[in-house]
């Protein structure tokens, strides 16, 4: 038997700590110290004047930094970049090094702390990426920004740090190295076989069949053939495209189905285990799903 104890903040968020018969006490801990944190949520409605002032928000009602949001992006409090400074290289001898200049904003997936990702319908799902959507291209006119990331950490060995669901962006200068191998790859092998290297793989799962885990008019989900970690899952365009940004409605409100249900699937098949995922843009707008499960830190 299991009691639920209603915990609530003086902002009205909502917690819930659950003791009885559970027998995981890691498991136990967790969820303990996930729901005492959702208590307090500064990322919940009526907690506005906790964060930063918002640069982007879908609401249907009120002004900027009040109540009324379904999605909410703010600056990050404590960010890994600063947007201040200037991205030369400076020399010290033999190193060179630069200023730690960029940007980090947070996007707030709801309003409700209790909510993950997975747990949203599939338009307030495509919500949160239209909002990622509408980031990067503002951002993309920041000429001292190289590479946009967008991620997503669940669960505190995933590195989540507030237990309110919840979608990162960072600006960097640079492009990072693994970004510019994939571009390198392709590029070599649209020079040798003429055809996009992404449609080609997706193909090759189409046919095979084996590796599916749902698709929908948009987009496949599969677990790719060499997967870095077990129960890895990408999440493709059926139809090639090269920029997240750049998606029309439909397929946004597409994407929200697809990941929504490749989300609920995961939860259901491991039991809710931590995990990252990173869209990846400038290449073919893919999306990686990494249970941190798979390298056993649960
Ligand atoms: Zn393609």
């Amino acid at each position: 038997m299991c009691v639920k104890n209603e915990v609530r903040s003086a902002a009205g968020a909502v917690g819930h700590n659950t003791v009885g018969s559970r027998k995981d006490a890691i498991r136990l801990f967790f969820l303990i110290k996930k729901e005492i944190r959702l208590a307090f949520s500064p990322f919940s409605e009526g907690n506005e004047a906790r964060t930063p002032a918002e640069v982007f928000a879908i609401r249907p009602e009120g002004g900027p930094n009040t109540p009324g949001w379904r999605v909410r992006v703010v600056p990050d409090k404590y960010p890994v970049l600063g947007i201040e400074g200037d991205i030369e290289v400076h020399r010290d001898g033999a190193s060179e090094w630069r200023e730690g200049v960029g940007i980090h904003e947070v996007v707030v997936e709801s309003a409700d702390a209790a909510k993950d990702l997975a747990d949203l319908s599939a338009i307030q799902a495509s919500d949160v990426f239209r909002a990622c959507q509408a980031r990067i291209l503002d951002l993309r006119r920041d000429r001292r920004l190289r590479y946009l990331l967008v991620f997503k950490n669940h669960g505190v060995e995933a590195g989540s740090t507030i237990a309110h669901s919840h979608t990162q962006i960072i600006g960097l200068p640079i492009t990072p190295i693994t970004v510019r191998q994939e571009l390198t790859a392709s590029r070599k092998h649209f020079e040798k076989e003429q055809s996009c290297l992404f449609c080609n793989h997706l193909s090759s799962e189409l046919s095979s069949g084996a590796r599916i885990v749902c698709q929908n008019e948009h987009f496949l989900v599969y677990c790719p053939f060499a997967s870095r970690f077990p129960f890895k899952m990408t999440v493709c365009p059926v139809a090639h495209s090269h920029d997240f940004a750049e998606a029309g409605d439909d397929l946004m409100v597409s994407f929200g189905e697809i990941m929504q249900e490749a989300l609920v699937r995961l939860r259901k098949t491991l039991k809710d285990p931590p995990y990252n995922f990173c869209p990846s843009h400038g290449t073919e707008r893919r999306v990686g799903t990494t249970p941190k499960r798979a390298l056993g830190v649960t």
